[in-house]
């Protein structure tokens, strides 16, 4: 059983005896003085910085005594001689004042918890004396999972509470519209700087719960990065688990959707060998059908989905419809895969610029921009490039690059089965037939492709 209990005090015109002025008693007076404490320090040399921590805060120059225990409500003692701190304790424990001894649970009848500030929010983490490093990982954790806006949120939502409680006289409606407010658009409106936009969104929710109509769901574009889970963003991963419903396709790994709420439903909507994908049209209308009747929907992207992701195309029909909608960048699979195989993109010995170009185009015969492609000085990406490869190399040779120009192959980047297959615009269709290499595969070339040899880092860890 635990032998500790949070709880939040209102701190602000108290006295806070603390005695030390050391590194971890500033801490702590940082602390007490956000808090709204008034501190009476007590240690025999005081730095100035602490001095600077607050105006109210008196202090006094020597080793503690037990007179200093005067007209204060709480006690901290940071010292490093145990003499002193045991004295203090034993002072505090006489005059039945809470008291905390640094790094001595056993000596403390309260601790002072490690704290993510999301004001007016307020999100403490205490260890129970296991171990303030834990505490400190666990708080890394949570300021990385809830947005640094979270407090917006909840001054918006303190300043319509009011509103809320005079317009939607039952108690559980009046929950369904928080809850919807917190898991929702107007959420996402406030993380995403939009305050306008979540109080226009709030007004409209009070009216519907009002009215008992359903409000309108929300769309969520997401790019999912080229295949590492580990390379999501933080947003991504909190909208993937807030939605209901998840539009997803081949390029999104099932380490990925794993990390979708369990019980939302999945929709698939890419290609598999045998059937074709659902058209574009079709995707689009499947995504405003469902943020209609009030869905929140996660439309899942590999890499980025602006980047040879027709995300554009896939909400245009949102905007046209006035479906909230949000859209999150991914890595993008050039950036994934030079990264996991040691080829920067961009280099100042042999790359000023990096040019993304789609390879379909050489599959079906039409023209790409040969001519530039060619130039020194530069790196060249080809997304959806493997099945029009020769012709890609055939084109570039004939405009004048030479047979040992350097070109790699990324086969599933970034994940755990990546290959990276290294040649020449001479060797590499041979290459690629030796290996059987397959999709998804990037196409890296120009010189930067030869500083792998060096800073490859991923292959030689599987
Ligand atoms: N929106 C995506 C690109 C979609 S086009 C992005 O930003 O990355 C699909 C092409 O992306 C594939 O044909 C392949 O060239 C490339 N690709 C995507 N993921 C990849 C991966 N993990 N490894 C190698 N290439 C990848």
């Amino acid at each position: 059983m635990a032998n500790m209990s949070p709880m939040f005090v209102r701190l602000s015109g108290q006295t806070v005896l603390l005695v030390g002025a050391g590194l971890v008693a500033r801490r702590k007076a940082q602390a007490l003085v956000r808090g709204g404490a008034i501190l009476k320090i007590v240690a025999p040399h005081i730095s100035e910085d602490i001095c600077e921590l607050s105006a109210d805060s008196s202090f006094h120059y020597e080793p503690y005594q037990t007179a200093h225990m005067t007209n204060v409500s709480w006690v901290v003692a940071a010292t490093d001689d145990q003499q002193v701190n045991m004295q203090v304790y034993q002072d505090a424990i006489a005059r039945n004042l809470p008291v905390n001894i640094v790094d001595r649970a056993d000596l403390s009848t309260f601790t002072l918890p490690s704290v993510i500030h999301r004001d007016p929010m307020l999100i403490a983490v205490g260890s129970g004396g296991a171990s303030p490093v834990l505490a400190r990982a666990v708080r890394g954790r949570i300021e990385a999972a809830i947005p640094a806006s979270f407090g917006d949120l909840a001054e918006l939502m303190s300043r319509f509470r009011q509103q809320v409680k005079n317009t939607i006289t039952s108690l559980d409606d009046r929950r369904r519209l928080w809850q919807n407010v917190v898991d929702g658009p107007v959420a996402e409106a406030v993380f995403s700087g939009n305050p306008q936009v979540a109080e226009r969104l709030l007004q409209e929710q009070i009216e519907a719960a009002k009215d008992q109509t359903t409000a309108v769901g929300e769309v969520f574009l997401v790019g999912a990065g080229p295949g590492d889970p580990d390379l999501l963003t933080i947003k991504a991963i909190r909208l993937m688990q807030l939605a209901d419903v998840v539009l997803y396709d081949n390029l999104v790994s099932d380490a990925i959707m794993d990390l979708t709420r369990a019980d939302a439903e999945r929709v698939y909507v890419g290609k598999r060998a045998s059937k074709h994908a659902m058209p574009q049209q079709q995707i689009s209308q499947l995504l405003a059908d469902y943020a209609q009747k009030g869905k929140r929907v996660l439309r899942l992207k590999g890499g980025d989905p602006f980047i040879f992701g027709r995300g554009g195309e896939e909400i245009e029909l949102l905007a046209e419809a006035k479906i909230p909608f949000q859209v999150v960048p991914g890595i993008t699979a050039a950036a994934g895969c030079g990264a996991y195989a040691g080829i920067p993109l961009t280099h100042r010995d042999c790359a000023h610029s990096v040019r993304f170009i789609t390879g379909h185009l050489a599959r079906d015969g039409s023209e790409l921009p040969w001519q530039e492609l060619v130039q020194p000085q530069q790196t060249i990406v080809f997304y959806m490039g493997l099945l029009g490869l020769s012709n890609i190399v055939e084109r570039l040779q004939q405009h004048g690059l030479p047979a040992d120009y350097p070109i790699a192959l990324v086969e599933k980047g970034t994940l755990p089965q990546q290959r990276v297959v290294v040649g020449t615009l001479g060797t590499i269709c041979d290459e690629v037939t030796l290996q059987q290499v397959r999709g998804p595969t990037l196409i890296i070339m120009g010189q930067v492709v030869t500083k792998r040899d060096k800073l490859k880092w991923f292959d030689a860890a599987n």
